[in-house]
């Protein structure tokens, strides 16, 4: 075959590319020795730094992991990587002390009965999250998610990681580059070049000469090298719909070397945007995100030491620096463009909340690896799905960050009315808003089967923020049977909760266990 594809370049060695590299170099089996089917080499700036945050992950981040084939004991030890169980926010309803869940785990018996419409129903109800799952109790009490005996990757309640992101790509470099075959040049590319129909043939770096091939993965930042400088795709702003353009992010050290390790990331509202809160094994990183036309960076900077000093006293936030990160919230019009794609900041990043950013990473070398086009001729018909596909989770991405700013209830500062603006609101967001107002989500407002977020998650946020739907008045022996059967199941998610409570460890317990012990292999 003439134009078989035979070499793949990737530019960059953020996560982006590492996780990229390692899921397409393990689907494909890359033998280090014989270079079948194709090769794959991973070019790296050794003077331009990663952006080195990100430290939030979904549960997919396991299923990512056991694809690449790494241990997740080897993992959890590298990465300083902790278990996140989902978010609790604080601060977004109404700034007064509120707060509410966003678990990993869907509600209980989420496949057969919506507990939602139930749940508005009932008097003196427990929070919605509370009500639903079990999950929610363990994040008291800084809970894990499984014990040492659950072979690794497997739960007992549904989760994903924090981790550190420098760490990461370290780890995610030595097993590319050790165990998949994944060739490693680090050198600056400083020119990329064309070949005759328009596609990219090489790139021109500084220290190893030409480097030519036959798909090229853009991994660059938000630099966007190759297929935003080089292809010149534009990159379409969406801060009409969601403002903040600048974080602050830093790390705290634990006041005490025992202290519990938080089971979920704290999202904390402040006037002008909200501060993530992760707990590492060691460390804990911490951020403002924030709007720049909304409160200026001393402001922002003075609102994340006071958060220091109420979560970790005044000497913690005296020793802090905090680095200043700058971003532009969009994305590219497309994201793969004849024979290059790109992934991560490259191809777009709206904004830290609900850590959406690795997770499209994920799905994006998932598909690559997938749909891997044997041949340039396929490849034009891969690029137009892939593009497809990834245009309906960002606006996804976009309309289900904004429900958290639209249904708050705040009207302290200029930046929570800009976000009740109905031109702020995306068109979809606003519908399904009015919709919602007459029946709770459930499985049929799911578009499509691999939606990145799931109705579940519209239900947390929603009924977490004081969201309700009209009650339904249809009374049949069917209803009855329904509402009984909603009884059963809050009563046996409130069981569930106590016994898991007494029988997982804590978070600490367990990643000190993992660290001498280690789980079971699968
Ligand atoms: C404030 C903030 C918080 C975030 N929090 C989260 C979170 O909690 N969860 C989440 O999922 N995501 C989060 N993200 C996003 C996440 O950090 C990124 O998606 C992720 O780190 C991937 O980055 P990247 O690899 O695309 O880019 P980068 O890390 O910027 O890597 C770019 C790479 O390109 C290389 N490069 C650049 N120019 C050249 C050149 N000329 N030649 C060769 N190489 C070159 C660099 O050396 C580097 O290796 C956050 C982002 C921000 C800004």
């Amino acid at each position: 075959m003439e134009d078989r594809i035979s070499k793949i370049v990737i530019v960059g060695g953020g996560s982006a590319g590492w996780l990229a590299a390692g899921v397409i170099a393990a689907e494909h089996r890359i033998d280090p020795q014989a270079k079948q089917p194709f090769e794959l080499v991973l070019i790296e700036s050794p003077d331009v730094p990663t952006i080195g945050v990100g430290e939030g992950t979904w549960p997919s981040m396991r299923s990512t992991l056991q694809r690449i084939g790494l241990s997740e004991t080897e993992f959890l030890r590298e990465c300083d990587a902790s278990f996140k169980q989902g978010t609790w926010f604080r601060d977004w309803q109404t700034g007064n002390g509120d707060t509410y869940s966003h678990p990993f785990t869907v509600p209980i018996d989420y496949a057969d009965i919506n507990l939602a419409p139930h749940w508005l129903a009932l008097t003196g109800a427990p929070p919605f999250a509370d009500a639903v799952t079990p999950q929610t109790a363990l994040f008291a009490d800084c809970l894990a998610p499984k014990q040492i005996t659950t072979p690794e990757y497997a739960f007992v309640v549904n989760y994903a990681y924090h981790l550190d992101a420098g760490r990461f790509a370290d780890l995610l470099r030595r097993h590319c580059t050790e165990k998949l075959g994944v060739e490693h040049v680090k050198a600056n590319v400083l020119q990329v070049n064309a070949a005759e129909n328009g596609d990219i043939r090489s790139v021109t770096t500084d220290r190893s000469g030409e480097i030519a091939g036959d798909l090229f993965i853009d991994c660059t930042g938000s630099k966007s090298l190759l297929l935003g400088e080089h292809f010149g795709i534009p990159f379409q702003s969406k801060q009409e719909y969601l403002f903040n353009d600048s974080a602050l992010a830093t790390q705290v050290p634990y006041a005490e070397e025992d202290q519990a390790i938080q089971s979920c990331t704290h999202s904390t509202a402040q006037t002008a945007g909200w501060i993530w809160d992760i707990g590492l094994p060691t460390r804990r990183g911490i951020g403002h995100t924030y709007s720049s036309a909304h409160i200026s960076d001393d402001e922002a900077t003075a609102q994340l030491l006071a958060y220091i000093k109420e979560i970790a006293g005044d000497e913690a936030a005296a020793d802090v620096t905090p680095r200043k990160i700058r971003f532009q919230p969009g994305h590219r019009r497309e994201f793969w463009h004849r024979n290059c794609v790109a992934i991560g900041m490259s191809s777009g990043f709206i904004e830290p909340l609900e850590a959406s950013a690795l997770v499209m990473i994920e799905l994006a070398a998932g598909m690559i690896a997938d749909q891997m086009p044997p041949t340039r001729e396929i490849m034009d018909i891969v690029a137009q799905r892939y593009n497809r596909k990834f245009r309906r989770h960002w606006n996804q991405i976009i309309e289900f960050l904004k429900l958290h700013y639209v249904l708050s209830e705040r009207d302290d500062s200029p930046y929570w009315r800009d976000n009740h603006a109905t031109a702020s609101i995306p068109d979809k967001l606003s519908e399904q808003l009015l919709l919602w107002r007459y029946r709770s989500p459930w499985h049929q407002d799911a578009e499509a089967v691999d939606e990145l977020f799931p109705t579940a998650s519209y239900q947390y946020i929603l009924h977490g923020m004081g969201f309700r739907s009209a009650p339904r008045h249809t009374r049949s022996h069917q209803q009855d049977q329904l509402q009984h059967r909603a009884s059963e199941l809050f009563q046996q998610n409130a069981a569930r909760a106590s016994q898991l409570q007494q029988a997982l460890p804590g978070n600490r317990e367990l990643l000190n266990k993992v660290r001498e012990f280690g789980f079971q292999k699968l």
